[in-house]
């Protein structure tokens, strides 16, 4: 593995965030090109046969294959790692297959798994049916209660993963608590650390071990490609995950390495003006006849806000809120919506809402439903950048028609 020594890698440390998003990473080409450059290619040539074996045994610095790196997808590794705070980084072509990979590459059959039952469906689904299929024993716990974590623990318990926020029901879960159990067995901890991104939740520095990204989300931010990354120590890239990525192949496209390269250079900008549409959008919702209840963890009213407020610096760019009548009253409201649309991606420049019982979380049962507090009526926004104004008559009127 090639250690980051150079002297450019040293100044990029010093930086401060907003710089590292702008700046860090970036390789200049021979040509001294502005805007990164975008390698579309496959594989590398070398200069002689010597040459070839020397990068193959990794005496000689440089790539051999785009399946197992790429100067852009590298580029925008190394930013992500200077922003998150990560010793190493490693994208993968979706956020699922970087929980997928995060979790497979160090576990084997007997090993345990204790993980939060609030999660993103396809997370639930690789912990609740997959693992289990491979001989790895789960413990499904309701993250916000620490005695039932440290009840879950054993000495067996190779790793544990949670998503703080949860999605869509916004609990909020204290790593470090949950850390510092995980530590006690020798554990891992995994965060799926979306609905927070790098900037709001330094998850590393709460305790977790290995941070997962769906890049799709906030870093695109613009609805344009799929994207996934892994952050975690080098000892456990070049030791664990290495491996399992060369050989499994679930590789970043380098063009949309690149156009998630160009997003980082504006997460922060975007995440604070969504972060303070939220806040305004849900202090609007809690007014606002026909809501029954309102979720945002910014809200005094969260049930961990206290918590909220010790483990993120804002309340985040998602609100989910219950209305009154349920399913049918629900959907009447998502259609009289004018401008924002119905859709289940979230993290976008556009504001996009979505009725999780019967899209994202529609596959769970009912009672599995009940048990997330994703009831009937619940409805999550993903609140983006339009003028904070036309959000709020948006959803008022969509209210007010009912
Ligand atoms: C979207 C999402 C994922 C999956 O990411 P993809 O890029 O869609 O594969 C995983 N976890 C959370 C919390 C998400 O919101």
């Amino acid at each position: 593995m090639t250690k980051h020594t150079d002297s450019r890698e040293i100044e990029e440390e010093q930086w401060r965030p907003a710089t590292r998003m702008v700046r860090g990473g970036t390789r200049r080409s021979a040509h001294g090109e502005t805007s990164e450059a975008m390698y579309l290619t496959s594989g590398y040539v070398y200069e002689d046969a010597a040459e070839a074996e020397a990068r193959f045994k990794g005496e000689a610095p440089g790539f051999v294959y785009s399946r197992f790196g790429n100067p852009t997808v590298a580029m925008f590794e190394r930013r992500l790692a200077l922003i998150e705070g990560a010793e190493a980084c490693k994208a993968t072509s979706t956020g699922m297959a970087a929980v997928f990979a995060a979790l497979m590459a160090q576990l084997r059959a007997g090993d345990h798994v204790v993980a939060a039952r609030a999660l993103f469906g396809s997370c639930l689904y690789i912990v609740s049916e997959l693992l289990p299929r491979y001989g790895i024993e789960v413990t499904l716990v309701d993250g916000v209660e620490l005695d039932q974590w440290r009840a879950a623990f054993r000495p067996d318990t190779r790793c544990a993963f949670l998503e703080s926020p949860s999605n869509p029901g916004l609990e909020i879960i204290d790593l470090e608590a949950v850390s510092a159990l995980a530590h006690g067995v020798g554990a891992r901890l995994v965060v799926d650390n979306v609905f927070a991104t790098p900037l709001l939740q330094p998850a590393m520095r709460l305790g977790a071990d290995i941070v997962v990204y769906s890049a799709t989300k906030h870093i695109d931010g613009q609805g344009r490609c799929l994207g996934g990354a892994i952050l975690s120590s080098q000892a456990f890239v070049d030791e664990e995950l290495l491996p399992f990525l060369r050989h499994t192949g679930p590789s970043l496209s380098p063009f949309n390495a690149w156009v998630l390269l160009k997003g980082l250079e504006t997460l922060d900008l975007r995440v604070e003006r969504m972060c303070a549409n939220a806040l305004a959008v849900a202090t609007l919702l809690e007014g606002l006849g026909g809501v029954e209840r309102v979720l945002y963890p910014g809200l005094a009213s969260h049930p961990q806000h206290a918590l909220a407020e010790r483990q993120m610096s804002a309340g985040g760019t998602i609100v989910s809120f219950d209305i009154a009548g349920g399913k049918a009253a629900a959907f009447d409201f998502l259609d009289r919506l004018g401008m924002i649309e119905i859709s289940n991606n979230l993290g976008d420049a556009k504001s996009l809402i979505t009725h999780p019982a019967t899209t994202t979380h529609q596959r769970l049962r009912p009672e599995q439903r009940a048990a997330l507090g994703i009831g009937d009526g619940l409805v999550r926004l993903s609140v983006g950048l339009e003028d904070v104004e036309d959000i709020k008559s948006d959803l008022g009127q969509a209210m007010a028609g009912g």
